[in-house]
C-alpha cells in the first residue's frame, strides 16, 4: 500500500476541508440515509484515487468493516465509519439534483487539484471503482 509523506497527508486534509466549507456555503445538508452507501441497486457508483485510498487508510489502519450486503463495508449500522476521512466522491454525492452540476464540477475541480499535487510529489495516481473489501482493504483496478 501506498505510503503517503506528511506534506501528502497535509494536502489530501486540507483539500477536504477546502471542499466542506463549500459544501456548506451551498447550503447542502446530508440527511445521513445511506443511499449513496449502497452499491448494490446500481443507482450510486463511487471512484475514488490511490491518494484518496492511501489517505483513508492511513487515518484508519485498523478499520473493522461490517458487512451488510450490499452497502459500503466502511458503513457501521447508519453510520460511515471512516467519515472524516472518506473520499471526494462521498463528499460530493450527487442526490440532490438543484446542486448536481455544482457538485460535480466541485469533485472533478478538487480531484484535479489532487492529481497535480500527487504528480509533482512523484507518487503515482491512479482512479478507480471505489469498493472496500470486507476484509477493510481497498484495491483499485
Ligand atoms: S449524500 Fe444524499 S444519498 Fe448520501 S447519505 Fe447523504 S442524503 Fe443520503
Ligand atoms: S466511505 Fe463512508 S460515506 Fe463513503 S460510501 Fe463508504 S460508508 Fe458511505
Amino acid at each position: 500500500m501506498m505510503k503517503l509523506s506528511s506534506s501528502l497527508v497535509r494536502a489530501v486534509a486540507e483539500a477536504y476541508s477546502r471542499l466542506d466549507a463549500e459544501i456548506v456555503r451551498l447550503g447542502l445538508l446530508c440527511k445521513g440515509c445511506g443511499r449513496c452507501c449502497c452499491f448494490s441497486e446500481g443507482e450510486y457508483v463511487l471512484y475514488a484515487s490511490s491518494i484518496e485510498i492511501a489517505y483513508l487508510l492511513e487515518c484508519f489502519p485498523h478499520v473493522s468493516p461490517g458487512t451488510e450486503e450490499g452497502m459500503c463495508s466502511f458503513r457501521i449500522g447508519d453510520q460511515c465509519s471512516v467519515y472524516y476521512a472518506r473520499p471526494l466522491g462521498c463528499r460530493t454525492q450527487f442526490c440532490d439534483p438543484n446542486h448536481r452540476r455544482e457538485l460535480e464540477d466541485l469533485c472533478q475541480s478538487f480531484s484535479d487539484q489532487l492529481r497535480k499535487k500527487a504528480t509533482s510529489s512523484g507518487v503515482s495516481w491512479s482512479c478507480g471503482q471505489f469498493l472496500p473489501r470486507n476484509d477493510g482493504t481497498v484495491t483499485l483496478p
